[in-house]
């Protein structure tokens, strides 16, 4: 018979942030049915409170791009429920524009979301973990760390910053028994890449999407784009115990995509 203890997760407290859509929505909810009690955090606190709602999980209306607010959140979590065992630092936003033109405005708000929200929830948990002894933490980084994808420098070089915070931590708590690793997942279809194809009534114009994915298909051994639970489950591998001896690992789900440039 297969042991799959290791995959669960009965009891742990976990915070994952970007819960109310998207990639962050999918973990929640897999984490949650692996028997995680889940904290849900988005900006957008009706969408929080939606999956939360969901799960049987805890909303939280929280800005990570808010020193003050990520600390609340993490430190408020470890108070309440007596401990926190994983972080899933899953928000994200991105700007598009060629490096000639980005606005300073746009690369300040990328990275006070992508990297100081994921670096001031990693300082805070890894205190508190360190202390427990013991703790996982993924962060979010992107296929656009390996490459060089024209128009979103700010964005990529956010996540970038992403890579190297979850390689140094890692090196740090190891030695206290916390883990820290991060996904970076090519394309998934969620809110934030299915904006180019918004129609005036809401819904996605499904052809012009599929035209744009068909080079990207092409380029995947695997012929297919992501969807928001096949980051999910490699989240939920990287915080369970069958991960015990993988740390400082940059996971890459993404179909098999080498980017050309
Ligand atoms: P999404 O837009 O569906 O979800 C992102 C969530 O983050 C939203 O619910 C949003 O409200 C929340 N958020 C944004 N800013 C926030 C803030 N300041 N504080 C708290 N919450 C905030 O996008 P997604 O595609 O699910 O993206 C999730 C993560 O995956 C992001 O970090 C993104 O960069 C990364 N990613 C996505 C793809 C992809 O193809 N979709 C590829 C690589 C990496």
């Amino acid at each position: 018979m297969v042991d799959f203890s290791a995959y669960a997760l009965d009891k742990r407290v976990a915070v994952v942030t970007g819960a109310g859509s998207g990639i962050g929505r999918a973990t929640a909810r897999l984490l949650a049915d692996a028997g995680a009690r889940v904290v849900c955090a988005d900006v957008d606190g009706a969408a929080a409170e939606r999956t939360a709602a969901e799960i049987d999980g805890v909303p939280a209306h929280v800005d990570v791009a808010r020193r003050e607010q990520v600390v609340d959140l993490i430190q408020g979590t470890a108070d309440r429920h007596g401990r926190l065992d994983i972080l899933c630092n899953i928000a994200g936003i991105i700007r598009t524009g060629l490096v000639v033109d980005v606005p300073e405005e746009d690369l300040d708000a990328v990275w006070a979301v992508n990297f100081k929200g994921t670096f001031h929830a990693c300082q805070t948990a890894a205190r508190i973990m360190c202390a427990q002894g013991s703790g996982a933490i993924v962060n979010t980084a992107s296929g656009a760390v390996d490459s060089a994808t024209p128009e979103i420098m700010s964005y990529s070089v956010s996540k970038a910053a992403v890579v190297q915070l979850t390689k140094n931590l890692a090196a740090e708590v190891g030695r206290y028994g916390v883990r820290v690793n991060a996904v970076a997942p090519g394309l998934v279809r969620t809110a934030m890449t299915s904006r180019h194809y918004l129609l005036p009534d809401g819904s996605i114009d499904e052809a012009a999407r599929a035209a744009a994915e068909k080079p990207l298909k092409r380029m995947s051994p695997l012929g297919m784009i992501g969807e928001p639970e096949d980051i999910a489950h490699a989240v939920h591998y990287l915080v369970s115990d069958a991960a015990r001896f993988v740390t400082g690992q940059i996971l890459r789900p993404n179909g098999g995509v080498a980017m050309p440039w």
